[in-house]
């Protein structure tokens, strides 16, 4: 057997609209994961770039500072006398004119001859050996014997007739490399340093309130209590810095709970790498433009989805109540038809189960076939869509007026106090029917013919109340039409 398949007609509305919602969040997802990404990809970037251009600025001063001692060298190997007068009086003025710090010229065995005086052997020393073997030199930090200090000491191969005749050495002191550093980006609040490649600091600048370092700490034993982001390891950096590698890693774990980047890069002239630290929040401050204007949007979206669905829904739903309400509507009278007449005054019965008195009325046109004869098909339309009209002013909202065919309505005229109501409202039906004047019927009029049935005295369903009221009907038709009868009672007319 064919089985008639039931419809939703909201169903699939939600469904759309359930599929369109979906696409958006997707949309938005992907669009925000973007966004970010790229935010974080720029930050990065800039990070990068700061540590790069740190590492140049450093390497384009120390490069002038080696000039500047390859130009004395050059002169004090002239002679071929390493410890000439000329060039011992010439390492002391060069000492006072540059913020160079202690001077020394140190001869291949070893022994270095400062511009105080004092004689001091640094064979041993690693930028002796790099010098003597004819490069330039930087040494790590040293505690200076000669003036209790860090320092570090840049050198330089003094040549005479190409052959390496000594070394000429300048010492600067730690702090004066720190200043050599420069926290201008972010509004100085990150922190740069300069560090061995086994982690040790040799000179910081920045905002020290966010870190507890020092000249001599060890910064991988410093970060190694910080979570590391992306999968980097402590090893894999502490790998990098062997290796000179740039590189670039999140911290976690801050007080403050905003993580750190630290972006690294070689400084290229010895082992020595730069490090600059900050914070992500104010790396990133410069794209909070982007996350305001992503808020701004997703609220305008949001508000103009939400006005969408709102349309649609109504939409729907007076589509939906025009629908019903063409289907239980006689499309002529505009009362309700027999179909839902009958099935809405059963169900209001049912409701009741007979506490409300109430009164079921069938009214008939009197000799409307001759209207329908005499003017055509046409003025009948017109007569009974003028009587459905009057039906609907006549009753109130609660009361179920509806067409059964032809020229016949019946009312289930709702909670009546008592039999004079409708005795009442029966009269008052029929004076104002005959008040009616049809302009296409040369003004005249029509006449209507009511039975009345009682609930619950009469009946309590709808069919019972239906037989009883047509048989009042019959009874007041019977008597010369244009009046009405109650079940039970005699036929009456309107009062003279
Ligand atoms: P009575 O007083 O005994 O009721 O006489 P009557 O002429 O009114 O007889 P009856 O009620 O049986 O006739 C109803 C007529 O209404 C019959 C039919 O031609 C006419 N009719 C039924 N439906 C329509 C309609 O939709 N439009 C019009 N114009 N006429 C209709
Ligand atoms: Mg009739």
């Amino acid at each position: 057997m064919f089985k008639k398949k039931k419809q939703n007609p909201g169903g699939s509305y939600v469904g759309a609209i359930a599929v369109f919602i979906l696409a958006i969040i997707i949309g938005l997802v992907s669009f925000f994961v973007t966004a970010q990404r790229t935010i974080e990809s720029s930050s990065q970037e800039r990070m990068r770039n700061n540590v790069a251009r740190q590492s140049e600025h450093l390497r384009t001063i120390l490069n002038i500072h080696y000039s500047y001692l390859e130009g004395i060298a050059e002169k004090m190997g002239e002679s071929g006398d390493l410890l000439s007068e000329e060039n011992m009086q010439m390492l002391t003025t060069f000492q006072e004119s540059t913020a160079l710090d202690r001077t020394a010229l140190i001869q291949p065995n070893g022994d270095a001859h400062y511009d105080n005086g004092l004689v001091k052997n640094v064979a041993h020393r690693r930028y002796f050996k790099e010098g003597i073997s004819g490069s330039r030199t930087l040494s790590d930090p040293l505690e200076s014997s000669v003036d209790q200090e860090t320092k570090v000491v840049l050198g330089v191969p003094v040549f005479h007739e190409e052959t390496v005749i000594g070394v000429l050495g300048s010492s600067y002191n730690v702090g004066e490399l720190s200043r050599m550093l420069f926290d201008d980006l972010f509004s100085g609040k990150g922190y740069s340093l300069i560090v061995t490649r086994d982690g040790e600091i040799i000179a910081h600048d920045g905002d020290a309130t966010d870190y507890k370092l020092s000249y001599g700490d060890n910064i991988f034993e410093f970060y190694k209590f910080k979570k590391i982001g992306q999968g980097h390891s402590i090893e894999e950096i502490s790998q990098d810095f062997n290796e000179g590698k740039e590189g670039l890693i999140r911290l976690r774990g801050y007080a403050d709970s905003s993580d750190r980047y630290l972006a690294y890069a070689p400084l290229g002239i010895n082992d020595w790498m730069i490090c600059y630290v900050a914070p992500v929040t104010v790396a990133q401050q410069s794209y909070a433009f982007v996350e305001q204007y992503e808020f701004i949007f997703l609220g305008c979206f949001g508000v103009q989805v939400c006005i969408l669905i709102f349309y649609i829904i109504r939409k729907n739903r007076q589509k939906t109540e025009e629908i019903l309400r063409s289907a239980r509507t006689d499309e002529l009278t505009q009362v309700y038809n027999r179909k839902y007449a009958e099935s809405y005054t059963e169900r209001i019965l049912n409701e009741n189960h007979g506490e409300r008195q109430s009164a079921f009325f069938i009214m008939d046109v009197d000799k409307f076939k001759e209207v329908n004869d005499v003017y055509g098909h046409t003025v009948g339309d017109a007569v009974l869509h003028t009587f459905g009209e009057l039906l609907n002013r006549q009753f109130r909202e609660n009361d179920i007026v509806g067409r059964i065919g032809g020229d016949e309505f019946t009312v289930l005229m709702w909670n009546v106090s008592s039999r004079e109501a409708v005795r009442s409202k029966a009269e008052k039906l029929l004076e104002e029917t005959k008040k009616l004047a049809f302009a296409e019927m040369d003004g005249k009029g029509i006449t209507i013919s009511i039975g009345i049935a009682l609930y619950p005295e009469h009946g309590n369903t709808y069919m019972e109340l239906y037989r009883i009221a047509d048989q009042a009907l019959y009874e007041t038709k019977r008597g010369g039409r244009n009046g009405y009868t109650i079940c039970g009672e005699s036929r009456r007319n309107l009062p003279r």
